[in-house]
């Protein structure tokens, strides 16, 4: 009889339910997409409850589609969208409010009001991170003070808080279970990272009763059981990881310094730091890895707004591809990029330059400028800005990154990947299997219920697919040189 791990994979624009096996293979897969609500500019929403019956769906699908047995199933994995806020009554189970998504900046003032206060070390000494619109905090409070009621019932014990995961892992659970892990806790902008708990000064500065949040426990951890009703068996729900956090263990990035980049829409950088929170001075944030056990692992963390966007961006706007594939063909129509930068600012500079103002600047047009020249330097920018955030992890850890793991959709592109190692020189590697992410909440899943002995034993089933060697390219130097000055000339653009 076989036996398999189900990841819940609870992403920004789809659900996914994947079965592994016991060698880390891939038997099944299901994918919903649900809708996006965009009310006002800047404001990003979810169906909470959608979120829920989608999943549900995506899990009841892949068991008929694979004839699978639910009780096959030898544990859940739950990996998600971080960030993203849901609050809930705990009588009826529903929503008081749609989610609100990581995106949303409805709370940008509120933080630029922060700031002024001077919070800022503070905040990121607490909790790694940057005094954002994105986190969790301002979101849970806008809430409180915006739908009628709310106040009052969140401090009299009758609201509850989670991200995705915990949202899901309360429905799976019929009510039983309110918990999040580590890694997502410590998005909330709530949770202090040094000593491992919700903070208090933090819960007063943005009022939110602490009845209300949910229990923190590690990301490899016996969560409870699946209520029987929903799939005829009490499937364990074993392990749970926001979706940066557990791409970095479906990498297999477990030591100190091992590093992974995500090539989708954006691009997401992670660093294992091991037992210690490196704080950085150039605005990347601090963040919980994973906890199993007692053993803390900690992250250094750096994100890209447009990555693979800008690819699309080719292909719907500028319209020079008609798939996001053909930008390697039309790349290599040319040997290199003829002077072009193309510096994707589209919706600001992201770290390390962090400049709002920046706008998307294409320079080095001259007459000789052709279309293989414009994509090249689309991927060059890729490669450029992912470096930015290597030096950046390097300077803030001290740690030289030795090569760098890589997945995404955008990582099926070979000549960016190619790019990417010469600039950076060092070895990129791509991975056998590209879904990383829900790979490694199934690790911790795993993990947690011994259906995989040791960390051991999951390493010997991480296998790369390429490696990409650094090549030496004697136009790298002037690239970079030249990538650094249309950043300058891309800042404070929109500024008046
Ligand atoms: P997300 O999870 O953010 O939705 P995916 O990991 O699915 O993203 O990757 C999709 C992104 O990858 C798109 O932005 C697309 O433009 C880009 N992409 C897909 N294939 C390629 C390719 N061959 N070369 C470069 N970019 C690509």
């Amino acid at each position: 009889m076989s036996e398999y791990i189900l990841s819940i994979d609870a992403g920004t624009t789809s659900e996914r339910a994947i079965i592994f096996d016991k060698s880390g293979h891939i038997v099944g897969l299901s994918q919903i997409e649900f809708q996006q609500f965009f009310p006002k500019p800047g404001w990003v929403e979810h169906d909470a409850e959608e979120i829920w019956t989608t999943q549900k769906k995506t899990i009841t699908d892949v068991l008929k589609k694979y004839e699978i047995k639910p009780s096959d199933i030898k544990a859940i994995g739950i990996t998600n969208q971080r960030e993203t806020t849901i609050v809930w009554d705990r009588k009826t189970g529903r929503p008081i409010h749609k989610a609100i998504v990581w995106q949303d900046r409805r709370t940008a003032e509120f933080c630029e009001k922060l700031k002024l206060q001077g919070l800022e070390s503070l905040i990121q000494q607490k909790t790694g991170l940057l005094i954002d619109a994105y986190f969790s905090a301002s979101k849970i409070k806008w809430l409180l003070d915006s739908v009628a009621g709310a106040r009052e019932l969140a401090e009299t014990g009758n609201l509850a808080f989670g991200t995705v995961d915990c949202w899901l892992l309360w429905n799976l659970t019929q009510g039983q279970v309110h918990a999040t892990d580590v890694s997502n806790a410590s998005r909330t902008m709530l949770y202090n990272i040094n000593d491992m708990q919700w903070d208090k000064e933090l819960l007063t500065l943005f009022k939110i009763p602490k009845i209300m949040l949910p229990k923190v426990k590690p990301s490899s951890h016996n969560y409870g059981l699946v209520d029987k009703d929903h799939f005829g068996h009490p499937i364990p729900i074993s392990g749970i990881a926001g979706d940066q956090q557990s791409a970095l263990f479906g990498q297999m990035c477990i030591e100190s310094g091992m590093t992974k980049s995500t090539y989708g829409t954006g691009c997401f950088l992670i660093m294992n730091t091991g037992p210690n929170i490196i704080s950085s001075k150039n605005k990347l944030l601090s963040t919980i890895a994973w906890q199993i056990g007692k053993n803390v692992t900690y992250a250094l963390e750096g994100s890209i707004f447009i990555g693979g966007a800008l690819i699309q961006w080719l292909r719907d706007n500028l319209k020079i591809i008609k798939s996001a594939s053909e930008i390697e063909a039309l790349a290599k129509t040319v040997t290199e990029s003829g002077g072009i930068i193309f510096v994707p600012g589209f919706v600001g500079l992201g770290a390390p330059h962090w400049d709002p103002y920046g706008t998307g600047t294409l320079i080095g047009i001259t007459r000789s400028t052709s279309q293989g020249h414009i994509a090249r330097a689309a991927l060059e920018a890729i490669a450029l800005q992912n470096l930015d955030i290597l030096d950046t992890m390097e300077k803030d850890s001290k740690i030289k990154i030795k090569e760098l793991r890589v997945d995404g959709g955008a990582a099926a592109n070979n000549l960016l990947l190619q790019i990417q190692a010469n600039v950076a020189k060092i070895d990129i590697i791509r991975p056998r299997v590209n879904e990383t992410t829900a790979q490694g909440v199934a690790f911790l899943a795993g993990l947690a219920t011994g259906y995989w002995k040791n960390l051991e034993e999951i390493k010997k089933m991480w296998d790369s697919d390429k490696i990409f060697n650094p090549q030496f390219d004697n136009n790298i130097n002037n690239i970079r040189k030249n990538w650094s000055k249309a950043i300058e000339r891309s800042k404070r653009w929109l500024y008046e």
